[in-house]
């Protein structure tokens, strides 16, 4: 037994997280940006734009949703890789320094009572705890509460998105007062239609909040920003 642990205990100084790409596990040296190596660095679909509105909602992003933002997100959120919410919101952090993005608080989208029960834990709050920390903000974790159950997401297409959604979430009451007035960054790990962001801008509009930008670390509502210009210029 004592033999077993010292084992563990050698494995844990000799693979600290950050010497592990946190998209494909490659061996990568500490001081890498982000803790990712070359290959995935360079093939992540970076988002420089200005802030996009989609539905009415002031949208960011950090990439473009693709295999390796999936992955990356994947080992945070299935394989429990926490560290690498710190990672992320250092990617965060840099996404909104470059478009000057104001805000005051932090809200991250609530998960239902029951997942996170079974995950044990809120993968996009954990990122917020960091990024509210890199940027001298705070950050509301329960701001926002499920009001019901929803499907995942997964597999829906945009009007069943919207419908399984709608009055998902309310604001929590008790914390209308840290949300009033203040400019609020809400905050998912990936956007797709941008329902979600429409839901919790609803849900928060109850506070009175100043203003609302909605920031994903990975999102695939480029093809929905395209369609609505489309349908303008009919
Ligand atoms: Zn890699």
């Amino acid at each position: 037994m004592r033999g077993r642990k010292i084992v563990e205990g050698a494995l844990d100084l000799l693979y600290p997280p950050r010497i592990y790409c946190d998209i494909c596990g490659n061996l990568i040296d500490e001081s890498r940006t982000y803790a990712l190596c070359d290959r995935c660095i360079s093939r992540m679909k970076w988002d420089r734009d200005p802030v996009q509105e989609l539905g009415g909602v002031k949208m960011l992003r950090c990439a473009e949703y693709g295999i390796y933002e999936r992955t990356m997100i994947f080992n945070l959120k299935y394989r429990g890789r926490k560290y690498i919410a710190r990672d992320i919101a250092e990617i965060m952090r840099d996404r909104l320094r470059i478009t000057d993005a104001v805000f005051e608080v932090i809200v991250p989208v609530p998960l239902s009572p029951e997942r996170l029960r079974a995950r044990g834990f809120n993968q996009t709050a954990l990122i917020g705890r960091h990024l509210a920390e890199m940027t001298g903000t705070v950050q509301v974790e329960d701001a926002l509460v499920r009001a019901r159950n929803t499907r995942p997401m997964h597999g829906l297409s945009p009007e069943e998105r919207e419908e399984n959604i709608r009055g998902a979430f309310r604001v929590n009451t008790g914390r209308i007062p840290d949300l009033s007035g203040r400019r609020i960054l809400m905050l998912d790990d990936f956007a797709t239609t941008g329902a979600t962001a429409r839901e919790m801008r609803r849900a928060l509009r109850e506070a009175e909040p100043a203003e609302e930008i909605f920031l994903s670390f990975a999102a695939r509502y480029g093809e929905a920003i395209r369609r609505t210009s489309e349908d303008d210029a009919d």
